[in-house]
This record gives structure tokens, sequence and C-alpha cells, in this order.
């Protein structure tokens, strides 16, 4: 860089000089002059579709935004909207492509009426847990077509985290058959929902705020939602005391979005910044998922049962779920990209995957 250039950079720049630890030789003098190229301060306006601070995911992202602030010297102001403030919370994806906000921190899955195959970049039922879909994502071509599906969307995603496996829902009554499932209704969203559908279950979507009501009132007789931690939290106990264990979000990822115009323009030192953070989010998120999972579920309410679904289920589940993947295939190309991409992955990783960490699971008790 040559003198001139760094002069210019500096007078715009001056407060992340002043604030950055980062050190880098001037090549002209060789005296070691300190300088860095953050540029100007910037605000981004990010809107999620969670109420605001809300444990785990919401806070993730306070963190997030915290983090980036932090490692840029100041010059990469986040600024985090909690759901309907900025934008409804199911409108954040149109609302971000429209460039109205941004970037969103969402559930993938919500976003399946845009094109069919963005559910399989939230996770498959009985499918790849959180680490595998990462590594799917990072090393087997899954972050080349999410890029390029939202690309036509005016938008870059990042992964936002991951749940870890999630639990099967809570349940008025037990399951102990199939026919026990036929008519119910259930809060039950992605390609879980479409699963239940075929298994006589009348699948519905409903924001957070009304399952718990729903629940109570017998509106809805049964509902899924994450894992003890969180689900404790909505008191789903008191009304439905039958919990089910996971089959139909075995790794869900949530994502950090970009608009895709506003994050080419970022300088490539934020575009670093937010990449960096974005994995360590994710790392965080998936280790606090695990860490308040294992001590909510000591501290479930005495009435919860916890249940497996029988095996007959999960038969039928994954015939159900063969079905669902043939049709939405023969709808869409896309979804048929995506899903070979998915099935290749998983049949590169599993025969390791079963001689470790499946063996050691299998040996360790
Ligand atoms: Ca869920």
């Amino acid at each position: 860089m040559k003198r001139r250039d760094f002069l210019t950079t500096t007078a715009v720049g001056a407060g992340a000089l002043a604030l950055s630890g980062c050190h880098r030789a001037d090549k002209e003098g060789g005296l070691g002059t300190v300088h860095i190229n953050r540029g100007k301060k910037i605000t981004l306006k990010l809107a999620t579709s969670w109420p605001a601070h809300f444990p785990i995911m919401g806070t993730g992202v306070d963190t997030f935004a915290k983090r980036c602030a932090e490692l840029s010297g100041g010059t990469l102001e986040i600024k985090v909207f909690a759901k309907n403030i900025l934008v409804p919370a199911m409108q954040v994806f149109d609302a971000c492509s429209a460039s109205q906000i941004d970037a969103f921190h969402s559930g993938v899955y919500y976003w399946k009426g845009k094109n069919p195959a963005f559910s399989i970049f939230g996770g498959m039922p009985l499918g790849m847990l959180s680490e595998e879909m990462i590594t799917w994502f990072k090393f087997g071509g899954g972050y080349e077509l999410w890029r390029e599906l939202y690309g036509k969307f005016n938008l870059y995603p990042l992964i936002g985290g991951t749940t870890g496996p999630q639990m099967g829902g809570w349940f008025k009554k037990e399951i102990n058959s199939l026919a026990d499932l036929k008519g119910l209704k259930m809060r039950i969203p992605g390609l879980g929902g479409e699963v239940m559908k075929k298994l006589g279950v009348n699948p519905v979507l409903l924001p957070a705020g009304e399952i718990y009501t729903a629940l109570e009132r017998g509106t809805i007789d049964a509902t899924e939602w994450v894992g003890p931690a969180l689900d404790s939290m909505m008191g789903f106990a008191k009304a439905a005391p039958y919990y089910y264990t996971g089959w139909h979000e075995p790794g869900s990822i949530l994502e950090l979005t970009f608009n895709k115009a506003r994050w080419e323009k970022l300088s490539s030192e934020h575009r670093a910044i937010i990449t960096a953070v974005s994995e360590e989010m994710s790392a965080t998120m998936l280790q606090e998922f695990r860490y308040q999972n294992a001590k909510a579920l000591q501290q479930l309410p005495k009435q919860v049962q916890i249940k497996s679904f029988p095996p007959e289920f999960f038969a039928a589940a994954k015939k159900a779920l063969e079905e669902v993947l043939q049709e939405q295939s023969a709808q869409s190309a896309d979804f048929r990209r995506v899903l070979k991409s998915y099935n290749d992955f998983y049949a590169l990783n599993k025969p390791w995957d079963d001689i470790s960490t499946r063996h050691l699971l299998e040996i360790r008790n």
C-alpha cells in the first residue's frame, strides 16, 4: 500500500486504527508504520424470528453482534431487532431479499414455500446430526448449493447455529400404535410435518406465542418445539405430559443470512469477521443447547413421562419420508440436486461414523 492510500484510508478509519490491535509493517518505508484498513464504521440491521433475547438462539445473536463490534475495533455495528419490531417473524426472508433489512437470523425450513429444496438445508428427519450437517455444508458441497439457490433471492447465507437433536414433542395422549396418531392435530414444521401428514396427523404451524394456549385448550393435541431447555420455559408439561424422544429434527440448522448486494459491498475484513464469528456462534450454540438440555432434563416436572414412539412408527415414518422425498424430487430439480448432494455426503460419512462415533456410544456404557 502506498503512503497516499494509507493516508486516505486512515482519514476515514481513524477510529478503527486507534482501537485496533492488528499491526502491519509499511512495505515502502520498512520502518514498521502501523496501520489497518477496516474502513469507516458501518451499521447493519439484523432482524430475527425470535422474541428479544430469547434463550440460546436469541442470546447467541446478541453475542454475535457484540463479538463483531469487539473484533472490528468498533467499525462493524450490528443492530439486532427481535421479531415483529422491524418486520414480522415470518417475513424476514422477504424483507432481506428486498433490501429492507441487511440480515436476518431464522430457521431455514420456514422458507420451503420459496423453494422446496430449502427444507433440506434446515435438516432431514431421521437424518444427519448437527456436526454431520455442518460438515456437509463446509466440505461436502452444501454451502455451494445453498448460496447458489439463495443467490437467486439476493441472499447470502451462513450457518447461524444448530440445535443438536430435538425432542419428538409433547402429546396429550400416549402413542402406542400408528392408529393413535390418526386425526391428531400437531404443531410440527418442515419435512417432519410432511411425514406426519402421511401417517394421518394434521400438521399445523403455529408461532411460539400461540402454542401453549392451543395445547392447553385442546385446539391441538400435540406439539414439538426444541428440547428440554426451551420446552420447559413454554410450560408444555402442564398441558401434555407425554414427552417423546426425537426423530424429525436430528440436527436442525439455523441461518444467519445477509442481503447479497450488501454483503458484497462490505470490506473483506468485515466479511472475514462476520464469517469467523458466525462459526464461533454456531459452535457455542450447539454446546449451550447440549448443556442446558442436559440440566433441564434433570428438572422436568414429576408428571412428565418420557417415551419413545413404538417401533412400527419408525418403520412407517421411514417409508413415508421416502415417499415425501420422491414426490418433492419429482416436482423440483433443485430438490433433486440438493438431496443428491446430501445423500452423497451421508453415504461417504456413514461407514466411518459407524466404526467411530456409533461404536463408541455403544461401548462406552
Ligand atoms: Ca422444532
